[in-house]
């Protein structure tokens, strides 16, 4: 573990042991840079490591307005990078190079930190899929027969991704309540969120050719908390038989800061026990899941604290899966877990569930019930993992607030 000469930061969830990356806009014309958080300050990349002499064997990489040429760059300079950030942040000999370049993070404008290149979102907690199971289907087996085979997931849509604080507009669209005979028209009434956490694809792969479920290190980066908007009940009348498709795809919320996996040794935990075994593509002879611990915060309650280790898919096997059939990864991939939701009802990731699809309502702080989203409404799901030495590992956070359509 090592200490930094920034004041306060060794305390903090953003401690030297974190180092995350993301997209500040700087200066009157609002110029994105590759920037790092170290305690409540933000070290500008760019600036630092153009002007050298520190860092500029990796001007290349951090040049760019997104950490796309960074993803790309693999992990050899990704190991490389963050040992040389440590340095910067914690020997006081880079300190009169370095300091120039800090700014609080208070005031910064953080935008989208990559280019999403295709965005796929699993299914992968046991628990959300039972919940949702038992809510829709209370009179069928709750979980579907191919759940303990495959790690289920559908393609979404990259395009509508969103950076955090990026407000979210109610989608309209088709409804057809259970009762009613015919479909209606208009903005969604059950607008919901799913607290999930994300994992950045760096490394490509080859058309034609499998990941093995062993080799997430090889190509993911990091990952970023994501916030998949949903509309349940457009969602419940358009998905037979293909799927998610517009009660998903109006926004997706990410948080600013990639947390690098680097920074999550610490929190691997096996995975729970598999039963029935799985196929050859999807074991990985040393499994490992991460123990991240989720919050999700409506209008200042914390109305549940997901926790992410309770998921029955690793990352490794999904992606492992979705590479099965020969599909390549790219820079920028984004594939998300699915809803983070416990055992417990405060773990429960989704209003669907914290609900139990709309019939109990639960209350805020201030009195107020909810079932669904209300126009005004602000959700922050942030989080953090066990690090070195009883530090924390800071995650991020992302954040959105509900206006009305149009
Ligand atoms: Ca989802």
């Amino acid at each position: 573990m090592t200490t930094s000469w920034v004041i306060g930061a060794d305390t903090s969830d953003y401690s030297s042991s974190v180092l995350p990356y993301g997209v500040a806009l700087v200066g009157p014309s609002a110029e994105p840079h590759v920037v790092t958080r170290i305690g409540d300050s933000m070290l500008d990349l760019h600036t630092l490591t153009e002007s050298g002499p520190v860092g500029s064997d990796f001007t290349d990489v951090l040049a760019a307005g997104s950490l796309n040429a960074l993803l790309a760059s693999g992990r050899p300079t990704w190991t490389r990078l963050r040992a040389a950030l440590t340095s910067w942040v914690t020997d006081p000999a880079h300190r009169p190079q370095v300091e120039e370049h800090l700014s609080p993070v208070a005031g910064a404008t953080l935008t989208l930190p990559f280019e999403v290149a295709d965005y796929v979102d699993f299914y992968s907690s046991e628990q959300h899929a039972k919940n949702v199971g038992q809510i829709f289907r209370p009179d069928s087996p709750s979980l579907p027969d191919n759940w303990k085979h495959l790690p289920i997931g559908y393609h979404g849509r990259s395009g509508t991704v969103v950076a955090s604080g990026t407000p979210i507009v109610r989608p309209t669209g088709q409804r057809k309540p259970r009762n009613a005979t015919e479909p209606t028209f208009g903005p969604s009434q059950r607008l919901d969120i799913e607290a999930e956490v994300g994992f950045v694809v760096g490394t490509p792969s080859q058309l034609g050719t499998q990941v093995p479920a062993g080799a997430l290190t090889d190509h993911v980066f990091g990952t970023v908390l994501v916030n998949d908007w949903s509309a349940r009940d457009l969602q419940a009348w358009e998905y037979v038989p293909l799927g998610p498709f517009l009660g998903k795809s109006f926004a997706t919320s990410i948080a600013a800061w990639v947390i690098p996996l680097d920074a999550l040794t610490e929190a691997r935990r096996p995975l729970p026990v598999q039963d029935p075994a799985v196929f050859d593509y999807l074991r990985d002879d040393d499994p490992w899941c991460l123990d991240l611990r989720l919050s999700v915060d409506l209008n200042g309650t914390v109305v549940s604290e997901p926790p992410f280790a309770t998921q029955y898919w690793s990352p490794g096997q999904q992606l492992a899966h979705l590479t099965v059939n020969g599909a390549s990864l790219r820079t920028g991939d984004l594939f998300a877990s699915g809803t983070v939701t416990g055992p417990q009802r405060h773990q429960r990731g989704s209003f669907l569930e914290l609900s139990w699809g709309g019939r109990e309502p639960f209350t805020l702080d201030d009195g107020s019930q909810r079932t669904f989203l209300e126009d005004g409404d602000t959700v922050t799901i942030s989080g953090w993992a066990p690090g070195p030495a009883g530090r924390r590992i800071g995650l991020g956070a992302v954040t959105g607030t509900v206006v009305g359509g149009p």
